[in-house]
């Protein structure tokens, strides 16, 4: 097997050469010959204050293509930063890796990364395991939603990894957690594995399995190496039947010349393939980045409108359409969503206080379907709680 967005250059931790996982990815990257490495740092690092942007855009684009296997020996467990001034979700994040060899032309990667842009997979996973596992049973009291996706598709690899062949079932035994596999490919063939699924109806319980969608012209144009449309509706209908439950993050949306049939169009679609009992829940918000990146995206995807809307500079310090034009663009997919069920879980994505006065006209918990999004506390079925706050 082979894919087009897999590395050309192997690179393996000495330390982490002998891990089971770093086996697993060596023997199937075998057309691949790993070199060992003891220095734990990024081969392209940039040691600099600064560099022009041409060559920041070159190092970024060099960093898609080599892949190190290492051992992660920082904190797995963090609360997201969310955005200051914006309503957080309550999400949890551990990043089994870092980077993505996909190439959406508006990743924040392109600045989260770009001291430290080579793709890293981390090979010790019964150390994200028992760090995940620590943290949850400390606090039984209290309800962890928990992502993978925040630096790096959360199954990109999974062919190559088979992670989710460990992480699926260790979260079916935690009874006050829900992890989030967060993707933009259709790479669910552990998911629906007999492997998987022969553990019993159980297993799939506390995983959510999401995809980021947009207009299918963003898709086609701005999300090279990603899973089309109808490849990601295929693989969502697959994992609602083998019981999975789906989210859906229309992040970000993006202003063009017929922006509203567009997005019309895909939840359409979407929802003639779902039924809205599948949903765990669904984000909605507009395209946001820090300034620093619009050069980047300029150098890097010539062809793309989107560094080219209108965005100024924001209270948090990133890049968003005004106001009053992200406030419609979000309103709009809110209510196509809405026209479909009432009772969707929809919520939006680091979005101010005032947006969620003017879209669902009240604070995130006014609706029993956000519950889930924004609890706080455990027992997720005492869906009645009245002390989970925002
Ligand atoms: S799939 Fe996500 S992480 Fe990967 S390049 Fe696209 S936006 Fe970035």
């Amino acid at each position: 097997m082979n894919s087009p967005h897999w590395p050309s250059e192997l690179l393996v931790a000495e330390d982490a050469a002998n891990d089971p996982l770093a086996l697993r990815v060596i023997e199937r990257l075998g057309h691949l010959e790993p070199e060992i490495v003891s220095d734990h740092g990024d081969p392209l690092r940039l040691s600099k204050n600064k560099e022009p942007v041409g060559e920041q855009a070159e190092r970024f684009t060099a960093g898609k293509k080599k892949l190190l296997l290492c051992r992660y020996k920082g904190e797995w467990m963090r609360a997201c930063p969310g955005t200051s001034s914006h309503v957080c979700c309550n999400l949890w994040t551990v990043n089994p890796g870092e980077g993505c060899p996909l190439d959406c032309t508006y990743c924040y990667l392109q600045s989260y990364l770009k001291r430290n842009p080579t793709l890293k997979i981390y090979t010790n996973t019964e150390d994200l395991i028992e760090a995940i596992s620590q943290r949850v049973n400390s606090e039984p009291s209290r309800y962890f939603r928990i992502g993978t996706g925040e630096v790096i598709d959360s199954l990109v690899w999974d062919d190559l990894t088979d992670s989710s062949l460990e992480l699926v079932p260790f979260f079916s035994r935690l009874p006050n957690a829900v992890l989030e596999l967060k993707t933009k490919t259709a790479n669910i063939s552990n998911l629906v594995s007999n492997e998987m699924l022969s553990q019993g109806s159980r297993v799939t319980s506390n995983t959510v399995v999401s995809w980021s969608v947009n207009a299918l012209e963003i898709n086609s144009k701005d999300e090279r190496y990603t899973a089309s449309f109808e490849q990601r509706l295929s693989a969502m209908e697959q994992v609602a039947s083998a019981g999975y439950r789906v989210g859906l993050h229309f992040d970000p949306l993006i202003h063009f010349k017929g922006w509203e049939d567009a997005y019309s169009e895909a939840v359409r679609r979407i929802f003639s393939r779902l039924k809205d009992s599948d949903i765990a829940w669904i984000s909605v918000s507009s395209l946001r980045y820090k300034p620093e990146m619009q050069e980047v995206m300029e150098e890097r995807f010539p062809e793309s409108s989107v560094p080219y809307g209108e965005q100024f500079l924001a209270k948090d310090g990133k890049m968003r359409y005004v106001q009053p034009l992200r406030l419609k663009m979000v309103n709009f997919v809110w209510n196509e969503l809405k026209k479909v069920s009432k009772t969707l879980p929809v919520y939006m994505c680091m979005e101010s206080s005032a947006a969620w006065r003017s879209i669902n006209g009240g604070a995130p918990v006014a609706g029993e379907e956000l519950k889930e999004v924004f609890a706080r506390k455990a027992r997720l079925k005492v869906l009645g709680d009245s002390d989970q706050r925002v």
